[in-house]
């Protein structure tokens, strides 16, 4: 059974794609086979946590797996499983060798630290995903909803189309990196590939940069999405809105949009998956007697029959009364616990009848379990 790539990582299931990067580096630096040879439970462990990034890197892969777990992965279409190279994920991750590197003299932290990636330069460059986190209430969720969130990010320029020169003006060939896109400097024993911090990888510069963006191409903008969330999500799950993250540089595609569900607490209701639990007070007398009930449901109320001779803490079952699962037709329960009502104050007749009752009962209904008094014996002696 393949561990949990969250656990495997050491980071909370909500982390940053960031976060997951930096806890990915450096468990990848500590269990490299360079460093620790001969020694099959390093190797081991580099492979794991090596498919675990390769998952979680990836906001696609990340979702699904999010969704469907391990399974996600197995099977037609999943990319080969469990069965692919790790040595890829880290060629890929700190660019050692493979497709990307561009002439020798980088150290493996190249493609890591060099921004733009994937010896990109001059060209058009997608935005950056965004994330969000909306908080819905229980019915919401239980029927699915549509909603505008407003937030901010990187909308491409109106007066420069982008373009980050002033109308009339062109771009020139960038001054730092003579138009290569990137510089090299050291960073103790590495060599480390950079993206130029003048033109930003792009290997030109603009000669009059746009007054509106300063030259940037993107203006920061609120911008509005309409999300439609399906029945059944809980708290952590996460909606993709595809082109709705950061314009992208010199007109590249925008990003995406992740939004992350949270529940918000319901007066009434907790859920357990697709069950929701709710306690319901009740007379002592009803307990005993026996007796319907109204109990309240997510859409409504229902009647619950509840049979004399209850006890606190009994539990109702409503079957279909509950949440629906977000894939499939299941539609969990609603679980009532009643919870006997014992009165604080008594009235002159109330008391006077409970005392008739307890005169009639005399010792022969034990207030407690039957067998109680044999347990507690030794107590009392
Ligand atoms: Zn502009
Ligand atoms: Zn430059």
């Amino acid at each position: 059974m393949p561990h949990d790539y969250y656990e495997l990582l050491e980071v909370a299931r909500e982390a940053t794609q960031d976060e997951i990067k930096k806890a990915y580096r450096k468990m990848a630096i500590k269990y490299h086979p360079d460093k620790n040879p001969d020694n099959p439970e390093a190797e081991e462990k580099f492979k794991e946590i090596s498919e675990a990034y390769e998952a979680l890197k990836d906001p696609d892969k990340r979702a699904a797996y999010d969704r469907y777990g391990h399974a996600a992965f197995q099977g037609a279409g999943g990319g080969g499983g469990g069965f692919h190279d790790p040595f890829d994920v880290f060629r890929d991750f700190f660019g050692q060798g493979g497709g990307g590197g561009q002439g020798g003299g980088g150290g493996i932290f190249e493609e890591f630290f060099g921004g733009g990636g994937g010896g990109q330069r001059g060209g058009p460059t997608q935005g950056e995903n965004l994330g969000e986190d909306l908080e819905i209430s229980l019915e919401e969720a239980a029927e699915g909803v549509t909603k505008e969130i407003a937030y901010r990010r990187h909308e491409t320029c109106d007066s420069c189309d982008g373009s980050g020169a002033e109308s009339g003006s062109s771009r020139v060939k960038c001054g730092t990196c003579g138009g290569v896109g990137q510089v090299i400097s050291s960073r103790g024993f590495f060599q480390v590939r950079q993206a130029c911090p003048t033109c930003q990888g792009q290997g030109t510069t603009v000669e009059k940069p746009c007054g509106s963006c300063r030259g940037h191409g993107v203006q920061v903008n609120t911008h509005k999405v309409k999300l439609n969330i399906p029945a059944g999500v809980d708290t952590g799950s996460r909606l993709r809105s595809r082109g709705n993250g950061n314009a992208g540089q010199q007109g590249g595609p925008y990003g995406d949009l992740y939004v992350t569900l949270h529940i918000a607490p319901h007066e009434i209701f907790e859920r357990h998956g697709d069950d929701l639990y709710c306690l319901i007070p009740i007379k002592f007398t009803l307990a005993a007697l026996g007796g319907m009930i109204e109990v309240p449901t997510l859409t409504g109320r229902a009647s619950l029959k509840i049979p004399s001779g209850t006890q606190g803490g009994t539990k109702f079952r409503l079957r279909g009364k509950g949440m629906p699962a977000l894939r499939g037709n299941h539609i969990g329960d609603e679980i009532v616990r009643v919870e006997i009502e014992v009165p604080k104050k008594l009235g002159g007749e109330e008391r006077a009848a409970l005392e008739n009752f307890a005169e009639v009962c005399g010792d022969a209904d034990e207030p407690v379990e039957k067998g109680f008094f044999d347990k507690a014996k030794k107590w009392f002696e």
